[in-house]
């Protein structure tokens, strides 16, 4: 019998998972029972920001109404068909995630990594197929400090020892290059371009600590591609909805209200783009691989597939959570102010020691501690931001990422900054 969990504290919670959970998370010391936009509540009762928004997955804010409303709609009615048969949500989602993101087709699967995998086989498939790569050559071309997930080939082309570490065998057919180093990229294509597939990048690096690459490096990587007829892959899984400012990181400044004009100037139009985390609003597990039909059409009945992959209420949720974005121009909004957040930042990166800068695009933020990346500062400031009453995390030890809900105030997003400014006071003079 379980046993009943009124009045538990959190020491007990935290007690049970450290006993009877793997430990392959450490989390901050607070446990949270609720959420509503931009606020989450621990079990005690105190009330957070939440400036992880679950790793961007929640652009949308935690329990919109909208969303909650359109997944308990969809619950009750058709939760799982499985796409032995069709259904009624599936149609309609693919041609709306379609329309609004500019592509021929999507492929619907569910986790972040599931879609990169999917990514990953049609790559090497049209490589095969209409590159004309010898079969079992095709290579695909990386970044170093990349994260696209957990899966076993994903992390065979991991450049981070924990993530990589005693998992072999790895996946072959990959080739990484530094991060924004386009020179790089220009040779490993000049040299292998013939047996390379595809080009699997993120348009800003948030696990690696938001690093934001050199306005020609995506836009120079895309030429690249297209001359030695190679596809451009944007993972935006954690970049995309809305979260730098613009629909998508690939959209540069463009100011196109959420809708993606192709022909504005700045936009670099993947080949393939993936999208995850906030395609949901973090409502239910669902990521999309989107390519045209020249791409998407290697893929055949019996190829490729999930149980999950566009399930009703994946597909109902991902609609609702989009049109949210749409309706309460919460691109505009990420974008204004995260603005602000980095001026108030670069404010206190100038008058102390302790920060070096603070980077980032639209509310996709970061601010790097000066301090060794093996050090504790950047832990020990997330303790006491959250005694303070706001949640971040380190990203690689000596990096704090800041990334609200994009649904937050002009006003709220201000008293966060003080209470930033007042822990780093806190911090250096205790
Ligand atoms: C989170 C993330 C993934 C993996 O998504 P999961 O849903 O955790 O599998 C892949 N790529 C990027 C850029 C991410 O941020």
């Amino acid at each position: 019998m379980r046993s009943t969990t009124l009045h538990q504290s959190s020491q007990e919670f935290m007690n049970l998972e450290d006993r009877y959970g793997a430990h392959n998370y450490h989390p901050l010391p607070v446990v949270l029972t609720k959420g509503e936009g931009v606020y989450v509540w621990d079990v005690e009762g105190k009330r957070y920001y939440d400036f992880l928004s679950a790793y961007s997955a929640l652009n949308q804010g935690h329990c919109h109404p909208r969303l909650v409303n359109a997944l308990v709609e969809q619950a009750s009615n058709l939760a799982l068909t499985s796409r032995a048969f069709y259904n009624d949500q599936l149609g309609p989602y693919e041609k709306y995630v379609t329309e609004y993101f500019g592509f021929d087709k999507v492929l619907p699967m569910n986790s972040g990594a599931e879609a990169v995998e999917t990514a990953i086989k049609l790559c090497r498939k049209w490589g095969y197929e209409r590159k004309g790569i010898p079969n079992g050559e095709a290579l695909i071309v990386v970044c170093g400090q990349n994260f696209h997930g957990r899966t076993t080939t994903i992390i065979s082309f991991s450049s981070d020892p924990d993530a990589k570490g005693h998992f072999g065998p790895y996946t072959p057919g990959f080739i990484s290059i530094p991060y924004n180093d386009l020179e790089a990229l220009r040779k490993v294509l000049e040299e292998n371009g013939n047996k390379v597939a595809g080009f699997l990048v993120e348009p800003i690096q948030g696990e690696a600590g938001v690093f934001v690459p050199d306005n020609a490096f995506l836009a120079g990587a895309a030429e690249l591609c297209r001359t030695h007829q190679v596809l451009f892959m944007a993972d935006e899984i954690q970049t995309g909805i809305g979260r730098t400012g613009s629909l998508l990181a690939v959209c540069g400044n463009c100011t196109c209200e959420g809708h993606c004009e192709r022909q504005e100037a700045t936009y670099i139009r993947p080949d393939v783009l993936i999208l995850g985390k906030a395609l949901s609003g973090g409502m239910y597990p669902v990521s999309a691989v989107l390519a045209d039909d020249a791409i998407m059409g290697v893929i055949k009945p019996g190829q490729h597939g999930s149980t999950f992959g566009g399930n009703p209420i994946a597909s109902h949720v991902a609609m609702e959570a989009l049109e949210v974005l749409r309706d309460e121009k919460l691109t505009q909004n990420a974008r204004r102010l995260g603005k602000l957040f980095r001026q108030r930042m670069q404010k206190l990166v100038d008058h102390s020691d302790l920060l070096v800068l603070v980077r980032g695009r639209g509310l996709l933020n970061a601010v790097v501690i000066n301090d060794s990346p093996e050090s504790s500062t950047a832990w020990d400031i997330c303790v006491l931001l959250a005694k303070n009453g706001l949640l971040a995390k380190p990203t690689h030890g000596n990096i704090i990422r800041f990334a609200p809900p994009l649904v937050m105030t002009e006003e709220q997003l201000m008293e966060c900054c003080d209470i930033i400014e007042q822990t780093f006071r806190e911090y250096v003079m205790p």
